[in-house]
């Protein structure tokens, strides 16, 4: 395992994911030019807590910003973007080894392990 720290990665204008791994996400989103803090726990198979620093109060549980992060979410990890969001690391070192190359070697234009985004690790 590398224990590079995280770093901000875009997803597309106005969005950035900070973390997300092992059920928790941490998200940024600009909305007319103001940035808003998402955070989402995965606290069972079917219950995500949710936060914003928008603290709007709405008739809705989710206010626009957390619809818009929930909805990235799932575009950049699928379906099941909360089981998604693991330390791949282990899966990707075998595959790897399996072709005689390790997580330390230059994979540029040899492997495509973007598939499976993890913000801090792939490129
Ligand atoms: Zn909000």
């Amino acid at each position: 395992m590398n224990g590079k720290p995280c770093r901000r990665r875009s997803y597309g204008k106005g969005y950035f994911i900070h973390k997300a791994l092992d059920g928790y996400a941490e998200c940024e989103i600009t909305f007319k030019k103001i940035p808003y803090t998402v955070r989402l726990t995965q606290k069972e198979k079917d219950q995500i807590h949710t936060s914003c620093s928008c603290n709007a109060e709405t008739h809705f549980p989710l206010c626009l910003h957390k619809t818009a992060v929930l909805l990235k979410l799932r575009e950049v990890y699928g379906p099941n973007a909360f089981e998604m969001m693991k330390d791949w690391t282990a899966e990707k070192a075998q595959l790897l080894a399996e072709y005689g190359f390790s997580l330390d070697d230059d994979l540029k234009g040899k492997f495509d392990l973007s598939s499976i985004p993890i913000p801090g690790r792939w490129n």
